[in-house]
């Protein structure tokens, strides 16, 4: 997990000062030394610490903490406020101009992360918020960066404007603006050149793309794992182009943390979308306050439940529930269930969501074993659809020929069988318990 280092270091320090009933200046100083120093191993701007350090140190042993009646909380709420205002406070939204198309322009360095972010942003648009983009290839330097995007674009059935490597990027974004405006698209996203590092060339093209169509985005791509050098590259285009926010790729990684920390502080521009991984449904908007309190392990429920509900069709869900009411619930069902869970992401990011889950021994770098689950899946897949929806009628001889088929054994086969069996009759005593006929389930 990306910040695992950060994290830990700073839930052991919180940890100490948590419950005490009183906290002595000499606390606070100890603790603002931890964290201090867990900033600075985690790669956050110096500069930056030092300001936060000494905000923390102000507010801590100030009013607000020593006269509550519970200071080493108060002390807790500090610390996350102020991690929160430095990543931005408040989330930053994605601009919606007055006039349509909105425009946006990508840039950063090659290999950050570009052209995947810029399919990335179109597929968030058009899934969260119901909006028609257009995709601008205008990387004319690396060919493949043409074929890459219309790729992306034939996976997302999304339209790509592409005129080729022979006509100038700036002309390409002026024609593919007019190319929106004719297609009714309310969203133009230009995928523009990178270079290795910051070059006079490139910069001076992208600011005439950005002086010829006036976009009301323009965002820096960079790559978290790069930690201060992310922050150096932003403070360069920075320098020369009116960046309006910036987008953190990488953060799957074992990012120590520096880059999401220090960056807007630093240039002043806000992080406003996190991707985390390689798919298209891997990049998210980057909400502050929810990073600071996974950064401090008090969890992100809030995403996780957003991640469930894009997952959960409602419909489904009612007809669920009606189906255990019913007793009907199948082999069928359940391998459905698995794979909405399945598709709200990787089973570590989802346990790394929960709040304490970093303190918690049994699930602290857990495994998933995700080989167990995909045996499950193998022996529901080897079942027919009768003994799907009818498992009482699974003997002997089909447990063998599943458990062939599954590639796994018929103790494994029985197993599941008898979980399966369990959840049923548990669901049995809630619906009975809920018709008035109590069995089993007794409250005092
Ligand atoms: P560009 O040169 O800036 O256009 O970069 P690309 O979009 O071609 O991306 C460079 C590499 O980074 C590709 O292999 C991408 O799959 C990978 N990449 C992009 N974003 C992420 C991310 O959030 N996580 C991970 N793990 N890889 C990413």
């Amino acid at each position: 997990m990306a910040f695992e280092g950060l994290a830990d270091r700073l839930q052991k320090t919180i940890q100490k000062i948590k419950g005490k009933g009183k906290v002595t200046e000499a606390d606070v100083k100890e603790m603002t030394r931890e964290v201090r120093l867990a900033l600075l191993e985690a790669d956050v701007n110096f500069k930056v610490v030092k300001d936060l350090i000494k905000r923390i140190k102000e507010r801590a042993i100030g009013q607000e903490v020593m006269e509550s009646l519970t200071p080493g909380q108060q002390v807790i709420k500090v610390v996350k406020e102020e991690l929160t205002d430095l990543m931005g406070g408040e989330q930053s939204k994605i601009a919606v101009a007055k006039k349509t198309p909105t425009i946006i322009m990508m840039a950063g360095l090659q290999g950050a992360g570009k052209t995947t972010t810029t399919g990335k942003l179109a597929n968030l648009l058009r899934k969260k918020y119901n909006r028609n983009p257009l995709l601008v290839a205008a990387d004319v330097y690396r060919p493949a960066a043409i074929n890459q995007l219309q790729t992306l674009g034939k996976q997302l059935n999304l339209s790509v404007f592409s005129l080729g490597t022979e006509i100038s990027p700036v002309d390409i974004a002026k024609q593919a603006v007019e190319h929106a405006k004719k297609e009714h698209h309310d969203y133009v996203i230009i995928d523009t050149a990178g270079r290795l590092h910051v070059d006079e060339h490139l910069m001076d093209e992208l600011k005439q793309m950005e002086e010829s169509v006036n976009p009301d985005e323009v965002f820096l791509v960079v790559d978290a794992m790069t930690g201060q050098d992310a922050v150096n590259v932003a403070e360069s285009f920075d320098e020369q182009l009116n960046i309006t926010g910036v987008i953190l790729t990488k953060l799957d990684g074992d990012t120590r943390g520096g880059a999401a920390l220090s960056i807007k502080a630093v240039t002043g521009k806000p992080i406003k979308f996190a991707a985390t991984g390689e798919k298209m449904d891997q990049l998210e908007p980057f909400h502050p306050e929810r990073m600071a309190s996974r950064i401090l392990g008090m969890g992100d429920v809030l995403t996780l439940i957003e991640k469930a509900q894009e997952q959960v069709d409602e419909k489904k869900a009612k007809e669920l529930e009606q189906k255990m009411r019913s007793m009907s619930f199948t082999f069928e069902d359940f391998l459905e269930q698995m794979e909405q869970v399945r598709n709200m992401g990787p089973l570590e990011d989802l346990i790394g969501m929960l709040p304490g889950a970093n303190k918690m021994k049994g699930l602290k770098n857990v495994q998933v074993d995700e080989k167990q689950l995909k045996h499950v899946e193998a022996i529901i897949q080897s079942m027919t659809k009768e003994e799907r929806l009818n498992p009482d009628i699974i003997n002997g001889s089909r447990k063998k020929r599943i458990a062939r088929g599954s590639g796994t054994s018929v103790s494994q086969v029985n197993r599941l069988l008898k979980q399966f069996h369990d959840m049923k009759k548990m669901m049995k005593q809630m619906t009975n318990m809920k018709k008035g006929k109590g069995k089993g389930f007794k409250f005092p």
